[in-house]
């Protein structure tokens, strides 16, 4: 019997939408089309290009299986070389031939068993499958400080660099005390005649030194492909494991793991010299509670004299600078933004309306929510890569979306086979996976008493509150029996 050839809509053509791409040629269907809304391919390692953005993830297990990089220059690399990475698959893979170029997706709707995608241009076009490949941290926050539009200086959002706006020898204000703020502070501090960073609440910093990768060892896996594919496996595996047996653990319960990090975040402390400044430097939440920040030499910029922290409270921004609630102003030429996403907006403003007229916007109107991290109750035929409570934290979201994708294919593999013409996981599924999760989250170090893009508006985190391999367990197959298939 033929098999039938899906038509699938991508939104987005980052990370995930192009494993996506690629994972559907590889497996013989090329009826993919991924909608993006800007001219080039690598979402959010497109967008940030701030001065010292590097990946916090080593590099050898932060891209695909399936394109091992002889390339990568260090073991964490920098954000240019990631966005290089994405490039460079997207071409090497013929994938650009599926991409719609600045052509934002408006909205979705379900339509006699197809997907009608319409575009901003006013175009409309009907498929088999809808898939949001659309990112998690992706619509900038803006911190709402009285005064922002009054500086006479220049001031953007970290994700916003305006690279035209000179820093060498100038004042720099950073707001922000995260993993951005903190590669900001690394990289632009000693250049700066003056660099201050106003941190309300200081994070606690995982201590993690970046070698380079010598050149003779770069140039002989670029030689040797298959020898890149065979380091490229046994140095995936490795960091994987790394990653997954300590971090991984850490979050979700109490154990060797969770003390080993609060050793080491502790024990790196200590490095900041002046007793007062390590004080004001010590987080009070736990290692861990909030996003744990990988780096290396942010407290020696405050050791040198490179950088000053400004931990009082902004109380307004003036033409001048900024100024705190002590009455304090502290003059600058540019203020950095480094305030974070709104983490929990995913897809939106695409709005996807589903049989009977259910709206994306409505279901998702108190907190996002969604099957097994992949699919949406009421919505057929729709699935979603890096969605809420996929285990974004610090783990490889390559490996993620790999297992998402081989997921979501068995999907398309069962529809061309003709079993089904729409799927949609059933209400029943979803709640006993949100209960699932609920009775994790206790255990876990994001509930243990902070402040983060982790926590949703009900207070609780959307993260997987269980092992990176829980995950590829979960979906190593379809479980049928929370699905509801159906037939035209
Ligand atoms: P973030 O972790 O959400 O931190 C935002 C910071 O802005 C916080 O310190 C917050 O302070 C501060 N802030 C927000 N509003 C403020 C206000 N009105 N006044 C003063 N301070 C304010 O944002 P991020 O650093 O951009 O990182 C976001 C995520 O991006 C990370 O968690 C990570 O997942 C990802 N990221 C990854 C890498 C990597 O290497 N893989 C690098 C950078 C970012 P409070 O804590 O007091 O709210």
């Amino acid at each position: 019997m033929s098999r039938r050839d899906p038509r699938i809509a991508v939104i987005g053509a980052g990370m995930s939408g192009l494993c996506l791409a690629a994972k559907m040629r590889a497996a013989g269907m090329e009826n993919v089309v991924l909608f993006e809304k800007a001219d080039r391919v690598g979402g959010t390692w497109r967008e940030n290009t701030y001065p010292g953005l590097n990946c916090d993830v080593p590099s050898r297990y932060y891209s695909y299986s399936f394109a091992p990089n002889p390339h990568w220059t260090r073991l964490y690399s920098p954000g240019a070389e990631i966005q290089e990475y994405l490039r460079r698959v997207a071409r090497d893979l013929d994938l650009e031939r599926h991409i719609r170029f600045r052509t934002e997706v408006q909205e979705a709707e379900w339509i006699d068993g197809r997907w009608r995608v319409r575009t901003t241009d006013g175009t409309e076009e009907d498929f088999d499958f809808l898939v949001s490949a659309a990112g998690v941290l992706h619509h900038p926050r803006i911190a709402d400080i009285p005064g922002l539009d009054s500086f006479a200086g220049a001031s953007f959002h970290s994700a916003q660099w305006d690279h035209s706006v000179p820093l060498d020898g100038r004042r720099v204000a950073v707001i922000g005390s995260g993993s951005t703020a903190t590669q900001i502070t690394i990289a632009l501090a000693p250049r700066c005649a003056e660099f201050k960073l106003f941190a309300r609440t200081p994070q606690w910093v995982y201590p993690t030194p970046n070698p380079r990768y010598q050149q003779w060892s770069r140039l002989l896996l670029a030689s040797f492909p298959a020898l890149n594919r065979r380091w490229g496996r046994i140095s995936y595996r490795f960091w994987q494991t790394v990653l997954e047996q300590v971090f991984g653990m850490a979050v979700i319960r109490p154990g060797w793991q969770r003390r080993l990090v609060t050793v080491a975040c502790h024990l790196h402390l200590r490095r900041v010299k002046d007793p007062a400044l390590r004080e004001r430097l010590r987080p009070k939440d736990k290692p861990a509670c909030k996003r744990m920040i990988f780096a290396s030499k942010f407290y020696k910029r405050f050791n040198d004299g490179d950088a000053t922290l400004v931990d009082t409270p902004i109380d307004r921004v003036t033409e001048q600078g900024i100024r705190t609630t002590d009455g304090q102003l502290h003059e600058v030429d540019v203020i950095v933004l480094a305030t974070g996403f709104h983490a929990h907006t995913y897809l939106r403003p695409v709005e996807v309306i589903g049989p009977d007229g259910l709206r994306l916007s409505k279901v998702w109107s108190s907190e996002p929510r969604g099957y097994r991290t992949v699919a949406l109750p009421g919505f057929p035929n729709f699935f979603l890569l890096l969605g809420p409570h996929s285990p974004i934290g610090n783990q490889s979201l390559f490996m993620i979306t790999e297992t998402q994708v081989d997921y979501l294919l068995q999907w398309v593999e069962r529809w061309r086979a003709g079993e089904y013409d729409a799927a949609t996981p059933t209400e029943d599924a979803t709640d006993a996976f949100q209960a699932e999760m609920r009775r994790a989250y206790p255990d876990t170090i994001w509930t243990s008493g902070c402040q983060s893009w982790y926590l949703g508006a009900d207070g609780l985190p959307a993260l997987w509150p269980f092992t990176p391999q829980d995950h590829r367990d979960m979906l190593a197959e379809p479980n049928l029996a929370e699905w509801e298939l159906t037939k035209v």
